[in-house]
């Protein structure tokens, strides 16, 4: 029988990760099958203990359930644990290992997709949740000039950046409005682009040359996007990042990298 996978969330029918995985197990000759999993909001950890009692082998977790996975983790990747949250689940013989792939996986689609190398680079995170903090180790782990997070709630992004103390000389906190210079990245990973809204940022972030990112991704580019290509940057949205948070958890279960060129090209066509 195949080896079983899925992804956790509620609501779940949106996840587009069933297709891409099916094309990584396509593309790499892996006898597998992953589906969706709805679980009732109170009953996150009951429904992993039943997939693991199912011989499932994994599962990615998703809105709202990352930290609760977390905390049900027996043994955590270290960029789980800097991050708090987990995005990958891997049911072995001893226990429940939780990872976490998303930074891994923002940072694969600037660095290796757009071709926008980090190191010696200004840059600009925007947003203090789940997301952003995932991405914070791996953006440090490239050596940036600076990494500036900024966030409507001050205090929520100055208690992030206060756990990265041994980057503390390149790390900066700020508001939205009193953002200040160029940046060669820009990534929005507030959750603002679900419901159309724009922080309020001063235009002159887009510095020459700028990548723009929003994590979010849909069929039209999200109002961060157009803000960010009215002032001259170049956008990307975040489908890119979900192929590759994807390919990690991928290779995490697997032991094999799938090629995730081929699966973003015919995803890009689709939506
Ligand atoms: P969280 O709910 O954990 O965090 C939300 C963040 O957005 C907080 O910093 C919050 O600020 C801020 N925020 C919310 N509303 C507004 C607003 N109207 N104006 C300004 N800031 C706002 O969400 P996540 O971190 O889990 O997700 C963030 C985004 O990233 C979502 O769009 C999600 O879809 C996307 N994402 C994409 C992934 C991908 O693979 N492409 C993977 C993971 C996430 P405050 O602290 O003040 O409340």
């Amino acid at each position: 029988m195949s080896d079983r996978y899925c992804v956790i969330g509620n609501p779940i029918a949106h996840s587009k990760s069933p297709q891409i995985h099916a094309a990584f197990a396509a593309a790499t000759g892996q006898d597998l099958r992953y589906e969706r999993c709805l679980a009732p909001l109170d009953g996150f950890a009951a429904t992993v203990r039943e997939l693991v009692a199912q011989g499932y082998r994994g599962a990615n977790v998703t809105v709202p359930f990352k930290l609760e996975a977390f905390r049900l983790a027996t043994r955590l990747s270290e960029r789980a644990r800097a991050a708090g949250a987990v995005n990958t689940l891997k049911f072995d013989g001893d226990g429940i290992y939780g990872d976490n792939t998303d930074g891994p996986g923002l940072v694969a689609d600037i660095v290796r997709n757009a071709g926008v190398p980090l190191a010696g680079k200004r840059i600009l995170l925007l947003g203090a949740g789940g997301a952003a903090r995932g991405a914070m180790l791996p953006l440090l782990e490239q050596g940036p000039r600076q990494l500036v997070v900024a966030n409507r709630t001050l205090a929520t992004a100055e208690a992030l950046v206060g756990e990265f103390g041994q980057y503390a000389g390149r790390l900066a906190v700020s508001g939205f409005a009193a953002l200040e210079g160029g940046f060669d990245v820009a990534i929005n990973a507030t959750s603002a682009s679900l419901s159309s809204e724009l922080p309020p940022l001063p235009p002159a972030i887009f510095g020459p040359g700028c990548l723009a990112l929003d994590m979010m991704y849909g069929n039209k580019p999200t109002v961060y996007m157009e803000f960010a290509a009215r002032h001259g940057a170049s956008v990307r949205d975040g489908l890119g990042m979900l192929v590759e948070q994807a390919a990690e958890a991928f290779a995490l279960w697997r032991g094999v990298r799938p090629d995730t060129n081929e699966v973003l090209t015919s995803m890009r066509r689709s939506t």
